[in-house]
């Protein structure tokens, strides 16, 4: 089987290239023709001889996605796009145009394992880990494909980045790599539901990307309720595995907290986390929930999310309620991809 390029540094390239007889300088150059260039054969690669070329094409393969659907909104230039992967997994990423830059949503996991109860993306359980390369390929395919440069990622897709935490470091590693996209780690938010021991694991790599937890309640019971890994690990456990990632870095850490009505959108609930959070160093993120087909909840009121988003800054904590891109196209995150499955198995 060949090897897969696009997933390596330039370390491992030169290792490579030795072995084959060229010299280590040699990697940086290919590594640029992928990175740079985004040559998507070897052929293009045209200040590398011939003959050597040929052994290239041989030994490895570059990785690319295949577009299977693309959404626009009409109301904000929103883009969804479903992508397949070799072996026939479809994943699901979307491009915000947003004012300060263009922002890429990105898929770790084809499916998703952690079982949140609003999610739409874990619905059918976890399919497999995407490799580095398919997480590359995401922000490669819809660079080309917009002819616009992308700005900003989050690893908010479909998938749990710390269910697959070598492929994810990987794919951070080469993205900001100065010899290839250089995408400044700062631009980058990776949100997770809260395994304490990855967070540990980022933090002891000292990335300086923005940490996204999900709280989503601001007791464990709530919690538990919402979401399977709450059984796992309690809001103190995650909560002290995020501080200390705010020690290791110096990024402040943003809280994720998706209202549904009746279950975690009440003044007592707000006010607990208004006292969880008081005096900290953060930054919540309210996000109405977007309802999902197979499960039934429901979206809190506008009243009670203006009510909740009150009583934190009453608390003075530096709250923001998340816009609502692409309303048009928008499917909750991971319905797209559903719906694509269900045309695919009938069609
Ligand atoms: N596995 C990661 C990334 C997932 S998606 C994580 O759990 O953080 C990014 C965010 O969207 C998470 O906060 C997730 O809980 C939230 N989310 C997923 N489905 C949602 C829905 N239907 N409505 C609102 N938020 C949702």
């Amino acid at each position: 089987m060949k090897k897969d390029i696009l997933s390596m540094n330039i370390t491992e390239l030169e290792a490579d290239m030795e072995e084959l007889g060229q010299s280590k300088f040699r990697a940086t150059q290919v590594f640029r023709w992928l990175h740079v260039d985004r040559a998507e054969t070897f052929e293009e690669m045209t200040n590398i001889s011939k003959d050597f070329r040929k052994v290239l094409d041989e030994e490895y393969e570059i990785y690319t996605l295949e577009i299977v659907k693309r959404l626009i909104s009409k109301i904000d230039g929103t883009r969804k796009y479903i992508f397949r992967l070799k072996g026939g997994s479809l994943i699901e990423s979307v491009m915000m145009p947003y004012d300060h830059g263009n922002t890429i949503c990105i898929s770790t996991q084809s499916g998703c394992r952690m079982g949140c109860r609003f999610c739409a993306s874990t619905i059918n359980g976890l399919e497999r880990n995407l490799t580095p390369a398919e997480m590359l390929g995401q922000f490669y395919a819809i660079e080309k494909d917009t002819n616009e440069k992308l700005t900003n990622a989050v690893l908010m897709g479909s998938g749990e980045p710390f269910d697959n935490f070598d492929n994810v470091a990987r794919f951070l590693e080469l993205i900001s790599d100065n010899n290839g996209t250089k995408l400044s780690k700062r631009n980058v938010t990776l949100s997770t539901c809260g395994l304490p021991e990855g967070i540990r694991k980022l933090a002891e790599l000292k990335y300086p990307v923005t940490l996204a937890l999900s709280l989503h309640a601001p007791d464990d019971e709530t919690r538990k309720k919402l979401m399977p890994i709450a059984n796992k690990y309690t809001i103190d456990e995650t909560l002290a595995a995020c501080w200390e990632f705010f020690e290791r870095t110096g990024r402040r850490v943003s809280f994720e907290y998706s209202l549904v009505s009746g279950v975690n959108d009440s003044k007592e609930h707000a006010k607990k986390l208004a006292e969880l959070f008081y005096g900290k160093n953060c930054h919540i993120n309210l996000i109405p929930v977007n309802p999902v087909d197979e499960r039934d909840y429901q979206q809190s009121t506008k009243e009670a999310i203006e009510r909740f988003r009150g009583i934190l800054e009453k608390y003075r904590i530096n709250v923001t309620i998340r816009r609502e891109m692409g309303r048009d196209i928008n499917g909750a995150c991971g319905q797209l991809r559903n719906e694509t499955m269900k045309e695919e198995t009938i069609g």
